[in-house]
Formats: structure tokens, sequence, C-alpha cells
């Protein structure tokens, strides 16, 4: 594989970063995972809109110009010959000698792109449904940002997997904020989407933002509210939504079957929506 790393087009094998790098020593970064269909950029706006908000978060500044990145997406997509599979971009904000204190704006920022591939837009996981684990969610109070900080959910989904599950889903306050790396929603029995209000609490996904667009459009009922474990696992379906997952019903919640535990009609109607939609838009 091609990669982008320090200004240049290398093979992965001469890709090098710093030791110094401070997305390495602080997880001082920030990403962007773009999907790919048809060799076309899914939502690419959208990624870049938050990327740009990510950045000022952290008074970090912006690697390139839009069409500047946009150049690089489509170059090593190309170089790549990725038809289905994603984009992964990284801005981390240099490399500099340790210190908790920022560095001036000089050192960075280090822009890192490359690409991973997919077989197929199914998968057997999707078909079936995802079982998921409950968790507490000790993450930090700034999810509403991109970062590379990733460990809590690494760990949590690991967990998840050794006791049998497919993902987690992780509560405060005895509500769902997320999945390890997507958005939680459930269909209530009367018929209405929930899925949390976005907040620092959780991050305001891409996809969230296509399907509650889709779904408004078609007339479902929508509310974004906290909702509990115990609500979900009552609920008529579940599901996620996320680049890579697009929209994937869930099916069991720590250990309780959500319907009758096979992908809901709702569920499978979005993913439907989502893809189709995605793929007409797709730059
Ligand atoms: N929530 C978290 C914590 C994530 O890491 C992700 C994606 O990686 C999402 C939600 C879904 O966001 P998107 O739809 O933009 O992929």
């Amino acid at each position: 594989r091609t990669v982008f790393v320090n200004g240049e087009f290398v093979p992965e094998a001469d890709a090098r970063i710093s030791v110094f790098d401070r997305g390495f020593l602080f997880a001082d970064a920030v990403y962007e995972v773009t999907a790919v269909i048809g060799g076309k950029l899914v939502d690419y706006a959208a990624h870049q809109a938050r990327l740009r908000r990510s950045l000022a978060e952290l008074d970090m500044a912006s690697p390139a110009g839009d069409d500047e990145l946009l150049a690089l997406h489509r170059e090593l997509v190309r170089r790549n010959g990725i038809d289905l599979g994603s984009v992964y971009l990284q801005v981390s904000r240099g490399a500099a000698d340790r210190d908790f204190i920022w560095p001036p704006a000089e050192t960075g920022p280090g822009l890192v792109l490359f690409t991973q591939t997919r077989a197929s837009l199914e998968s057997p996981e999707a078909e079936r449904g995802l079982r998921v684990a409950v968790a507490p969610d000790l993450r930090w109070g700034r999810r509403d940002i991109k970062t590379t900080q990733l460990l809590y959910a690494s760990m949590a989904k690991s967990q998840a997997r050794r006791d049998g599950f497919d993902d987690v889903w992780m509560t405060e306050n005895g509500f769902v904020t997320e999945g390890s790396s997507n958005n939680a929603y459930i269909l209530t029995q009367d018929g209405t989407i929930v899925t949390p209000s976005l907040s620092r609490s959780i991050l305001p996904g891409i996809t969230r933002s296509a399907v509650l667009h889709g779904a408004a459009e078609a007339g479902l009922a929508i509310e974004e509210r906290p909702f509990t474990v115990e609500e979900a696992q009552g609920a008529r379906e579940a599901f996620i939504t996320s680049a890579g997952a697009f929209v994937t019903a869930v099916v069991e919640i720590d250990g309780v079957r959500v319907g009758d535990g096979r992908p809901g009609d709702l569920a499978r109607r979005l993913r439907r929506v989502y893809l189709d939609e995605a793929m007409r838009t797709a730059i």
C-alpha cells in the first residue's frame, strides 16, 4: 500500500513518524474515516467539516486547504485502487520535546493518510445483527471531538469480544451514550426512533446525521433523548450507525434479545436507504 506521510506518498514500509510526535505521546491528534464506495468518497464534505471543528476545538493548525485534502484523498484512493473501503486521515500536533504544554503552532501539524479495503458492503455480522455487551462509559468528557484517544473504547470492546459479544454499548448516569465506535438507536414499541441528542458525551456521527435526515424525510418519528439499557432491551428494534458499519441491527443487549432476535425491518430499510443515498452523493 501507498500511504501519505510528511508531505509525500510513500510505500507503507518506508513511512516514518518521529518518536516525539504528540499523536504518539499524548494522543494529541484528531482523525476522520471516510468510506469509499465505487471508488468515491461518501459524505466527504461532512467529514471535512467535522475535522475542521475537531481542529478548532483543540487549537490545532490546519494541515492543508480543502482542495488539497480532497486531492490527497482521491490520489490515495487511485494509487491503491480502492473500490470499496475507507480513507483514514489523522492530523497530529506534530513532533516536539515532550511537554504537557502545547508547542507553538509552527511545530505541526503532522498529516497522515492511509487506505483500508473491505471485501463487501455486506457482512455476516450485519446480516445476523450484533450482540452487544454493556459497560460503563469511562472515556474522557469531550467525546464530541474525534481524537485518537481510543484506549477505553478499545479496552471495552476487547473485553466484550472475550465475553462472546460483538461490540459494547456504554452507559453513563444510567443512560446509553454510544457504541465503541458507533452511535446507538432504538425503535420504540410505538414506532419512534430514539437516539441520544448531541452533547459532549457522544461523537456527532456523520452517518447519524445522514440517517436521521433520511428518516425525517421519510416521515418517521424521531426523538433525540436519552434511553436506558432496560428501555432498549424492551424496544422493537435497536441499531447502530457509523461510516464503517453504515446502519447495522443490534439483536441482543447484555444477553437480552431485542424483538424477535433478528435484524428489524426499520434497521434494514434505513441501511438500504443510507447506502443508496451514499452512493448517489459520493464524490
Ligand atoms: N461514535 C464514536 C465513538 C465513533 O468512534 C464513531 C466513528 O468512528 C461514531 C460514533 C460514528 O461516527 P461516523 O458516523 O461519523 O463514522
